[in-house]
């Protein structure tokens, strides 16, 4: 009943999550936070709730939330959006990369580069679509793409560039050549360019750069993001796109028949939080560089070997050095041998490129210190 290359099969995060949950184990898999978000912003979904903002919304979302990612792009980056035309709430970044994708690709002639590992809901929805995935390999240890492998992955049948800056699983920032290398492409190939910067809040030596902000790219970039990463509310999925209105009405052409709607009650709550200081943003991006560097010390310490992300919730670690052949293997084992649930990087690659991942391993590190701390201390029994 499902697609028949095995794109639609049950994802790593609820199968890893309930492994966890079964074992007793520290999660350091699904990514999401063990503490609540800002005060604020808690506080704001419940005053909502208490005001009766408890039917539909609007179908592009309230405008107190369209004019605030709006101030957001403005403040942030300089760039000027009409919050009525082009701006878009979706149910988290997971609803925008499937009306985005969706709404742009249209059948099997058409391309989808992206950057391979790639977040798993990628390929489903690109097979959703009924397009062709064609990837760019990112390698260990700084995971940037080979230009000349990137060259040689557009072309005129490429619809969309879909890129994730910053990178989950690996935790990459793209460079500037990189990210202008994107763009080149797309204007030669006459390509769209789908950014999914969830991440954008938490680059460790900032400032994040969006693609759409770069010379010639607005108008054929669709940018993504969401709430659940930047405030600590990844069960609240209120996420949005913003780009050119010809191409956000298309997006919302397709939003409307997956949700119609979505979260009446979170998406002032979310507006509160994208208008906060700047002490707030500067602080969760300052409190996860330190959370990454006491997990990549305990990895370390455990004797893996270890690769330095530069933002996103995630460090990849090597287990080779472990006697780890198989990723998948190792981390179906990990609960029983050392207490602990990680993610193997195979689960964000094509089946035909898994070998090249196989001995990479994810963790969160989007836990309190103590508990990467603990976890670390656990580990240390696989020396
Ligand atoms: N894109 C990336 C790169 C992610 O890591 C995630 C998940 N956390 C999502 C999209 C989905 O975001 P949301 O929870 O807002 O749907
Ligand atoms: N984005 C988070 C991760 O990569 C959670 C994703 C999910 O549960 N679908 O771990």
């Amino acid at each position: 009943l499902v697609s028949a290359d095995g794109s639609l099969h049950p994802t790593i995060f609820a199968e890893m999550s309930a492994l966890a949950a079964r074992t007793g184990a520290i999660n350091l898999g699904q990514g999401f936070p063990d503490e609540d978000g800002p005060a604020e912003v808690l506080e704001a979904a419940r005053a909502a709730i208490s005001g009766g903002m408890n039917q539909y919304p609007p179908g592009r979302g309230i405008p107190d939330l369209l004019s605030a990612v709006s101030e957001h792009q403005r403040r942030f980056y300089g760039l000027a959006l009409d919050p009525a035309a082009e701006v878009l709430v979706t149910a988290g970044a997971t609803e925008a990369l499937a009306a985005t994708l969706l709404a742009l690709v249209d059948g099997p002639d058409d391309e989808v580069v992206v950057f391979e590992p790639y977040y798993d809901s990628y390929a489903a929805v690109v097979a959703l679509a009924g397009a062709r995935l064609v990837t760019v390999p990112l390698r260990w240890p700084d995971f940037q793409p080979d230009l000349d492998d990137l060259r040689r992955a557009v072309s005129d049948r490429t619809r969309v560039i879909l890129v994730n800056d910053p990178h989950n699983p690996t935790g990459a920032v793209f460079t500037a050549e990189v990210r202008d290398e994107v763009v080149r492409l797309a204007e030669r190939h006459d390509a769209l360019i789908v950014t999914d910067e969830v991440y954008e809040h938490l680059v460790f030596d900032g400032p994040h750069v969006p693609i759409a902000t770069l010379p010639g790219a607005y108008e054929r970039t669709l940018t993504i993001s969401s709430g659940g990463k930047t405030f600590s509310t990844t069960g609240w999925k209120i996420g949005w796109v913003t780009g050119p209105a010809d191409l956000i009405s298309a997006v919302l052409a397709v939003k409307q028949f997956l949700t119609y709607v979505n979260g009446s009650a979170f998406q002032p709550a979310i507006a509160v939080g994208v208008r906060l200081g700047d002490e707030f943003f500067r602080g969760i991006a300052r409190d996860l560089r330190d959370k990454r560097d006491v997990l990549g010390a305990g990895l370390r310490a455990a004797g893996f070997e270890v690769s330095v992300p530069a933002g996103s919730y995630f460090t990849v670690a090597d287990a080779r050095v472990l006697g780890a052949t198989d990723a998948a293997e190792f981390c179906r084992e990990l609960p029983e041998r050392a207490g602990v649930v990680a993610i193997p990087l195979t689960a964000f690659a094509t089946p035909e490129h898994r070998s090249d991942y196989a001995t990479l391993v994810r963790f969160a590190a989007c836990k309190r210190v103590e508990v990467l701390e603990e976890a670390a201390s656990r580990l240390a029994v696989l020396r």
